[in-house]
């Protein structure tokens, strides 16, 4: 072996860790960008996520709105069928028999409610848990 080619070898090996080099740095800023790019898309997952919370949140009040009186949804159907069967069984179906008398007591642990039929005096309560 020559001098000449000892040399050519070295800095074909200087050149080669040159090239490697560039490209660990390529690699490097590619794992940058994804490493952002996928904080991104978490980001907007969260926001998405926490969007779609805050509309069932305001759905759900919509609700409590619409049903006119602090009562849960699950309360409000158990209180619906109530009346319905009230009706059927108590007053032969007779719907013009039905006027109610609500009353809510608030307290620290919930809303207590009650449903008074006005023809017989029968009543429904719950507890709001
Ligand atoms: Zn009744």
């Amino acid at each position: 072996m020559t001098n000449n080619s000892t040399a050519g070898i070295r800095q074909k090996c200087d050149d080669l860790k040159e090239t490697i080099g560039m490209i660990i740095d390529s690699l490097n800023c590619r794992i940058r960008n994804l490493e952002e790019e996928n904080k991104k898309l978490y980001d907007e997952h969260f926001k998405d996520k926490a969007l779609s919370e805050m509309q069932s949140y305001i759905n759900e009040m919509t609700d409590d709105l619409n049903r006119g009186f602090p009562i849960s949804k699950e309360d409000y159907q158990a209180l619906s069928k109530w009346q319905s069967d009230h009706i059927r069984d108590a007053h032969n179906n007779n719907w013009y028999a039905g006027t109610w008398e609500y009353t809510f007591i608030p307290t620290s642990v919930g809303t207590f409610g009650k449903c008074i039929c006005g023809k017989c005096g029968e009543k429904y309560e719950w507890d709001n848990n």
